[in-house]
């Protein structure tokens, strides 16, 4: 056993890694929410939320009675990564679907991004130059810049959904975000018949 190993659910008492059917009893997640780590873009989860106007964030901890926190209103969950990207999150998409309902999963892309200073090639070259190190495989290359707002929603939508990552059934959407207006538009979105 190691040092924290009591603060792990499958070490606790009456938890039996081979029946847990999810964790949705506590935190009923329903959508997850991709978007870049900029500050200026915090509030984007919040947006997506009042967009869709049936979601929960950023809900309340829900405690027992010793205090310890057992769960949550929350719907709607966020990942970030540089960009916003969904090649960059696919094994978050897996790890909601293993612990959760997912039924939709947003992708958001924001106005001024800092992916949108470079190429993907610069990126590999100057990191090269600077660290003395190859990049170039190791990340999915048209995901390392925004080259282009609407190309890069419909790559990542279309990524999502030919992923065996991502369940077949859920929804896909697509948004451009403006930093400080705080809009959002809908550029594409991919329902299953
Ligand atoms: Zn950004």
């Amino acid at each position: 056993m190691g040092k924290f190993s009591n603060y792990e659910y499958r070490n606790l008492p009456g938890f039996d890694m081979k029946t847990f059917a999810g964790a949705n009893q506590a935190i009923p997640m329903k959508t997850l929410v991709i978007h870049c780590l900029d500050p200026r873009a915090v509030e984007i989860p919040q947006a997506v939320a009042d967009y869709f106007g049936d979601e929960v964030y950023p809900g309340e901890i829900i405690t027992d009675e010793n205090g310890t926190r057992v769960g949550s209103t929350r719907t709607l969950f966020a990942a970030t990564n540089a960009g916003g990207r969904a090649a960059f999150a696919l094994a978050s998409v897996a790890a909601m679907d293993y612990l959760f309902d997912v039924q939709k999963v947003v992708v958001v892309h924001h106005s001024f991004c800092g992916t949108t200073t470079l190429t993907p090639e610069l990126m590999v070259e100057e990191f090269h130059d600077h660290h003395h190190a190859d990049i170039s495989t190791l990340f999915d290359h048209d995901s390392l810049a925004i080259m282009d707002f609407e190309e890069s929603l419909n790559y990542d939508i279309k990524l999502l959904r030919s992923s065996p990552a991502v369940p077949k059934h859920v929804k896909l959407y697509g948004f451009f975000y403006e930093i400080s207006s705080g809009k959002l538009t809908e550029v594409v979105r991919d329902i299953p018949a």
